[in-house]
């Protein structure tokens, strides 16, 4: 079992403080041992970013975007290898990692553009020989906190994109599924990075609360649970940093009676299960609109939860692996039992499930309740697991009331036929990312994501155009350059033209 370390100032540190366990959940047996960072090693990376950080924000904008081309083609050389270290602490499936990759490698791309959108704006003759611009320049020292389940693609949605704007970045990734991320980190160097413009510390609560009173911290991204995104947003934010904390989420499809079937049933299968459900844009609820609609969803449906295969993520051709942990397969559990209390029909049970030569492993099968409401706590909550629940309505306007007045708003879909009804949902539902027939509306990397409500505390969505915004703060310069014969007498009015 090998102990895995931080990453400071181009460095492999061991930490000397407390340790994680980290599972395969395939095999159900400890791997590895992961450093729980103390404020020590928290304050020796903050050290770090602090020294690199003045000749990384006078390094040219290209010269840093250089430095991303050669990160995205070492993630490609080395995308295998990576698709294998996710799948063996987090448990999806390899094609399922390699598609995280490839939609954190989307980022590294938007991010080698960083001339083009760190170009700031002019105005020339504002007055009187006077010119005027904007500029954008880079906050300082600046965090990422990140959940386990894309240990590639979010911390990749944060600091390609603060680095290029010149910022000095410290990562502090899930303690749950750390070696994918660290090896990333360890390419973006062989890419050329400097020492200590990005490093990488383990840890829990501790590190973050470390992270959250570092004065010399000045913005932090968080992605993760709701309520450790609203602790983080209202403990740094009182501190006066910038913050966008991204939470949980319940997002549902809606099926019109005119959708698509057999589109939306494949596309639903994907968006409910796949990656075991713990996806924060999974789709977890289906409203169907009519009765019809309903019967025939789930008539579809069974048949290919009950064929869903099922197996070690590292295996091949399998559509679902294990779920993270054993807590994790039990909190799940404890809905399924929960939602049948409260009268859901259970249609499809997934629990018990042994996979032949895994029989450790935190595997639990596709689950169906029909016949949701919204009074239930399957409905309420975020289960993020491998549960689909359907929950039947009369309307498309009842549908899209149940959404709003949902506590959750990352993403929702609707299947339909019909424009105008596509139409409507898209203007009026209070969610922040909506697919029309796309059951996961994952914005591209030139597009920001985020959620709506209590999906997203903060004013500015995750990378994109809004990221930039995030890594950023504006000065606004204007220049006057007299002319040498003439002389200007005191103005005591406001100055205007
Ligand atoms: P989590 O909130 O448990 O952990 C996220 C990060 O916070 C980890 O780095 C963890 O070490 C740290 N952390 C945990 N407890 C903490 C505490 N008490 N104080 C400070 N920091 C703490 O989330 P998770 O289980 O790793 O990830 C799953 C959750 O993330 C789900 O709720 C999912 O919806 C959400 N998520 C949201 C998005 C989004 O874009 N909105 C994306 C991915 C995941």
């Amino acid at each position: 079992m090998s102990r895995i370390a931080h990453l400071i100032n181009g460095e492999l540190v061991a930490g000397n403080g407390g340790s994680a366990d980290v599972y395969n959940p395939s095999t159900g047996q400890v791997i590895h041992q992961v450093p729980l960072a103390g404020r020590d090693t928290i304050q020796a990376a903050i050290d770090s970013a602090k020294a690199a950080f003045p000749a990384w924000r006078n390094t040219p904008a290209a010269k840093r975007a250089q430095v991303m081309f050669r990160f995205k083609q070492l993630l490609e050389q080395n995308e295998g290898r990576i698709a294998q270290l996710i799948s063996e602490e987090h448990g999806k499936t390899l094609e399922d990692a390699a598609g995280e990759l490839k939609r954190g490698i989307e980022n590294v791309e938007y991010a080698c553009s960083a001339p083009e959108i760190l170009k700031g704006e002019y105005s020339r003759n504002v007055g009187p020989n006077i010119d005027a611009w904007s500029d954008f320049q880079p906050l300082g020292v600046v965090a990422g906190i990140t959940p386990f389940n894309f240990p590639a693609m979010v911390p990749l949605w944060m600091y390609p994109l603060a680095i290029v704007c010149g910022n000095c970045f410290i990562l502090k990734p899930s303690e749950r599924d750390p070696s994918s991320t660290l090896l990333i980190a360890q390419l973006l160097h062989e890419a050329g990075l400097p020492n200590g413009v990005l490093n990488v510390v383990h840890g829990d609560k501790g590190a973050v609360d470390a992270l959250i009173e570092a004065p010399e911290v000045k913005a932090l991204s968080f992605v993760g649970s709701t309520p450790i995104a609203e602790y983080i947003y209202s403990e740094a934010t009182r501190r006066g940093k910038r913050v966008q904390a991204l939470g949980g989420a319940k997002n549902h499809a809606v099926l019109m009676p005119d959708a698509d079937l057999d589109n939306a049933v494949s596309a639903l299968m994907g968006a409910a299960y796949g990656s075991c459900g713990e996806r924060c844009m999974a789709i977890s609820v289906a409203v169907c609109v009519g009765d019809q609609v309903a019967d025939a969803l789930v008539a579809k449906l069974v048949p290919q939860i009950k064929a869903l295969k099922i197996g070690a993520g590292t295996s091949c051709g399998l559509d679902m692996g294990p779920l993270v942990s054993g807590q994790a397969r039990d909190r799940v559990s404890g809905y399924i039992e929960d939602g049948v209390a409260a009268g859901a029909q259970l249609v499809v049970d997934g629990r018990g499930l042994s996979v032949a030569g895994h029989e450790e492993g935190f595997f639990l099968g596709g689950c169906l309740f029909d016949r949701v409401t919204p009074q239930m706590r399957i409905y309420k909550e975020e289960i993020f697991g491998p549960v689909l629940c359907v929950v039947r309505v009369n309307s498309l306007e009842a549908a899209m009331q149940l959404i709003n007045d949902h506590e959750y708003g990352n993403g929702t879909c609707i299947f339909t036929r019909d424009g105008e009804a596509a139409r409507l949902f898209c203007d009026e539902i209070e969610v922040g990312m909506v697919g029309v027939n796309v059951p996961l509306p994952v914005p591209v990397a030139y597009h920001s994501f985020g959620g709506w409500k209590r999906s997203l505390f903060g004013d500015l969505h995750a990378y994109g155009p809004d990221g930039v915004r995030f890594y950023t703060r504006r000065k606004a310069i204007t220049q006057r350059w007299p002319q040498r014969a003439s002389h200007e007498a005191s103005q005591f009015a406001f100055p205007s033209l």
